[in-house]
């Protein structure tokens, strides 16, 4: 079965004081979405959360050198 989602690489990235989602991590690649507007990012993450302003900060690694079907214009 081909799935779009697989959990396996799949990590929610959530506000470690209040819990509100701030992005999700896909294959290595941090998915951050502020109304319409999507950003794609890697390394070093620093997010203020919306809710409660705490600051969060994470690291997306490891997938970025094995996409290797994607073929960003
Ligand atoms: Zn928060």
């Amino acid at each position: 079965m081909e799935t779009t989602t697989r959990p396996n690489t799949t990590f929610e990235w959530r506000c470690f004081h209040c819990g509100t989602l701030l992005g999700i991590e896909l294959h290595g690649r941090m998915h951050l979405k502020y109304k319409t507007a999507q950003y794609v990012v890697t390394g070093p993450v620093v997010a203020v959360c919306r809710r409660c302003d705490a600051t969060n900060e994470t690291v997306c690694v490891g997938g970025a050198a094995s996409a290797a079907t994607t073929n960003d214009a």
